[in-house]
């Protein structure tokens, strides 16, 4: 095999930003938070668009009615939610899995809810959705504000229910690893508009992009991921992004003094993938449910029946770390970029001990490609590496 398999990937290419810029116009926006919309079932003017998952957890946070400053949030979490909550002036309070990775002890999170807390985000990893009909009551009886973070799941369901309907809020991010990579960017979802102070400050729009940047950024982006995806083998697992040297380069020489927003361009390419989404959604989890079914190993866990996923990698839990590290290099070396990246710790370093189910996720799990690019004989190759470490 000489390919080269990013962890996860976007569904589009140079050909499809080209069209993108030529259908690109003042409508656009408008266009994407209206498909968007439709795909969610939810209102038009519920979608904000925003420059990252980040800055949409941020402006959530900020225009809260309601004021008590702590936030509870799974402890196995990426950083930008931590800087998020911070910037916020907010306080994070972590809870943990229980009994095994992916599952929780609602009763236990229910418990460590203070009178300080205002605020519950669940966190749907990897294209699973988290079971939160118990969460949702809680939250409701209770007066607390229940956020979903999508920035992983799109179009996964909770009892026919869609995820990121179930919140009061929901975040989605468009960064270049999220089930719809759109470069960057990202979305806020206001379902219970009555808990916030004014909607429209959510969105950190301050300038729009002129059409010709846009289309240079996304090229850049695109051209750093080719590089990105060349080097996986030379790398290993220490891939530094050159996407992120080649646009904060750009982003600087802008006037812009707050993050990238979301062009004209990227919404057009984001009617395009929400189109297409299905169809990779169905890639996706066959290529997944193939994985789990050959692995020798733990898989991560879908917790009910009525739980319908939408991959987005999946991962698999590698008891002994020297085993962990030598699949993960047998595969790197190959090509496909497996490991123990997202996260290889927690949020919070307070957590380490106070969480350990989440620490030994952090520690003990790698990510495996399932995108909608890996083959059958890939994903064959990778159980297949693994079996040779029982
Ligand atoms: C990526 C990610 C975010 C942040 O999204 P950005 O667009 O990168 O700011 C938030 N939460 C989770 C779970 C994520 O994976």
């Amino acid at each position: 095999m000489s390919i080269n398999r990013d962890t996860v990937e976007e569904f589009w290419s140079y050909q499809d930003i080209t069209t993108a810029y030529k259908n690109a116009d003042e409508g656009s926006l408008m266009k994407f938070s209206r498909e968007f919309s439709r795909f969610l079932g939810v209102s038009e003017n519920s979608i904000h668009l925003t420059s990252s998952g980040k800055s949409a957890l941020e402006g959530l946070l900020n225009s809260r009615k309601d004021k008590r400053s702590v936030v509870m949030v799974a402890a196995l979490n990426c950083n930008r939610v931590k800087d998020a909550i911070h910037a916020a002036n907010c306080e994070i309070k972590t809870y943990d899995f229980q009994y095994e990775a992916g599952v929780f002890d609602w009763d236990l999170v229910f418990e460590a809810v203070t009178h300080e807390v205002g605020v519950l985000i669940v966190t749907h990893l990897y294209g699973v959705p988290v079971d939160l009909r118990r969460v949702r009551d809680f939250c409701t009886v209770h007066g607390i504000m229940l956020v979903e973070d999508c920035a992983q799941t799109l179009g996964g369901y909770v009892a026919g229910r869609q995820v990121g309907t179930w919140g009061d809020a929901a975040i989605f991010s468009f960064s270049y690893d999220k089930p719809i990579s759109l470069g960057w960017g990202g979305m806020a979802v206001v379902n219970a508009p009555h808990m916030f102070v004014s909607a429209n400050n959510i969105s950190d729009y301050s300038s729009s992009l002129d059409p010709s940047r846009e289309f240079d950024f996304l090229r850049s982006f695109i051209e750093s991921m080719v590089a990105r995806r060349s080097r996986i083998r030379a790398n290993g697992k220490g891939i530094s992004s050159i996407f992120y040297r080649v646009y904060n380069k750009l982003h600087r020489s802008a006037s812009f003094d707050q993050d990238i927003v979301i062009g004209a361009i990227q919404a057009e390419l984001g009617v395009y993938c929400l189109k297409h989404f299905p169809q990779i959604r169905l890639r996706r989890n066959a290529n997944a449910d193939l994985f789990s079914s050959l692995c020798p190993f733990p898989t991560w866990p879908i917790t009910n029946e009525d739980i319908e996923p939408a991959w987005l990698k999946q991962k698999v839990f590698v008891s002994s770390p020297k085993n962990l590290e030598s699949i993960s290099r047998k595969l790197i070396k190959k090509g496909i970029r497996a490991g123990n990246f997202n996260w290889p710790n927690l949020m919070d370093e307070k957590s380490l001990h106070t969480c350990p189910i989440s620490s030994q996720v952090a520690s003990s799990w790698m990510d495996v490609p399932i995108h909608q690019k890996m083959e059958r004989h890939e994903i064959e190759y990778m159980a297949s590496i693994i079996r040779e470490h029982i």
